[in-house]
């Protein structure tokens, strides 16, 4: 039996339109847009100044704190404005902006070094690379790499590397796609974090909807009997960091805990191959793979994007923004979030740009709570989504953090299922935000 999470959990229609889009290197912009805060953690300070011209993968923000990342050109160009400019987070904030001309790569990044199998770096050539190269995670998390690979920050040993190539989220390709595409460059990332982890198990978790990347890994990993492929049950979230521990593992990270407290480092496919391309190639974390899709899109696909590409530009090369465009969506359906228009860039968390059209943005009318504990049944957290949003309404915060409001992984299934169109997750951010905003203040 094909195993999963046991607690909560439902199965969504996954839709994923580009699932058989290869993944394409569009043209550059004419323009990139780089924000800073594109990570969890401190943001970088700005190193270079307008009217400069700065080469692809040229430092242009360096880390200032333990927990920052640096952030590097992802074009060659002269810098036209360092200003604010809202972001996907729909606040005005630091960016750089870039007028791109023909890419010319800053020294030492050698792009077309053949592979090697063998990790011929010592742990701290690697860490420095890694950390050096600006890699966050890039499942959605984006907290620095550099930070969670130093086992000398943890009291617990790590016992076990788990890559997330899940990518439960309805629409997202991405990494499916990576993982059909690159899978000996992924096998050598996964060698490159076991040696820094000082560890020699790895498990690749796999949802059983995409066989072709389960097949295609196992024949990669059949000669090494330290990494294993895990196939899994079709179920949301199990892309979740918790979810998926549980699911390959059995292993309950308790609340307050991290993955670390039991032994386990999870990292996503996307950022196992950028640490595979900062650690043989030298190539900063510049680019990444992003889904652009939905219904009415003419051409659902898969494109390596240099970050601070516009979204415009993404929608261009997928044939053009339908008319009947409701909603733009950074991420996916579930747990991506509504943003205001095209002209915000893609920056390290960016997994995907979902269209929805109009029929599908409307949210049907807010009904009374029917209390038939559909919520609480797909909860994979085990908590009652109706209490927490009504503590929320009622401003009952300290109630709503008894209840364990953020336990809340904001997965969003609640609000799917619910028969009466309740806001459930709206609330429950809310609910997290005053919390946190408490224990803050
Ligand atoms: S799913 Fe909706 S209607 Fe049912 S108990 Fe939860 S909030 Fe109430
Ligand atoms: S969004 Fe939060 S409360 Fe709702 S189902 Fe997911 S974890 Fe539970």
């Amino acid at each position: 039996m094909l195993k999963t999470f046991p607690k909560g959990g439902l199965h969504i229609p996954d839709n994923k339109l580009s699932e058989e889009s290869p993944i394409k290197t569009i043209p550059l912009p004419k323009i990139v847009q780089i924000p800073i805060a594109q990570h969890i953690g401190t943001p970088p300070e700005i190193i270079v100044k307008r009217r400069v011209r700065v080469r692809t993968g040229q430092l242009i923000a360096k880390a200032t704190s333990m927990i920052s990342a640096n952030i590097h050109s992802p074009v060659t160009g002269m810098v036209m404005k360092i200003d604010n400019f809202t972001d996907a987070s729909g606040y005005k904030k630091p960016a750089i902006v870039v007028k791109v001309e023909e890419d010319e790569w800053v020294d030492g990044v050698d792009t077309d070094k053949s592979l090697n199998e063998n990790i011929d770096y010592s742990k701290e050539e690697i860490l420095s690379k890694i950390k050096d190269a600006g890699i966050v995670g890039l499942g959605g998390a984006t907290f620095p790499s550099h930070v969670k690979l130093n086992v000398d920050n943890y009291s617990t040993k790590p016992e076990l590397l788990i890559i997330n190539g899940v990518e439960c989220e309805p629409f997202l390709t991405a990494d499916h796609r990576l993982m059909l595409e690159k899978p000996k460059e992924l096998i050598v990332g996964i060698k490159i974090i076991l040696k820094v982890l000082g560890i020699k198990k790895a498990v690749i978790g796999i949802e059983n909807n995409k066989p072709d990347a389960i097949d295609i890994l196992e024949k990669e990993v059949k000669t090494d009997p330290g990494i294993e492929v895990s196939a899994l049950k079709v179920k949301y979230p199990q892309g979740a960091e918790k979810q998926l521990i549980k699911a390959i593992t059995g292993k309950e990270v308790p609340f307050g805990k991290f993955p670390i407290d039991l032994g386990i480092i999870v990292y996503n496919v996307g950022t196992v191959f950028a640490i595979y391309e900062a650690v043989q190639k030298n190539i900063p974390l510049i680019k990444r793979v992003v889904t652009v899709t939905g219904k009415s899109i003419p051409d659902p696909s898969n494109f390596w994007v240099r970050l601070g590409t516009p979204v415009q530009h993404l929608l261009d090369m997928a044939g053009g923004i339908p008319e009947d465009t409701g909603k733009i969506i950074n991420g996916g359906p579930m747990m991506g979030k509504a943003v205001k228009d095209f002209s915000i860039p893609v920056t390290k968390g960016t997994s995907g740009i979902l269209l929805m059209p109009q029929r599908d943005s409307i949210r049907g009318e807010v009904q009374a709570c029917i209390r038939c504990s559909k919520c609480i049944d797909v909860c994979p957290m085990g908590l009652e989504p109706y209490l927490l949003m009504n503590l929320t309404e009622k401003v009952l915060i300290d109630r709503a953090k008894k209840e364990d409001i953020m336990m809340c992984i904001e997965c969003g299934s609640c609000s799917y299922i619910c028969p009466s169109n309740r806001p459930l997750l709206d609330y429950i951010r809310l609910g997290k935000a005053a919390v946190k905003n408490e224990l803050n203040s």
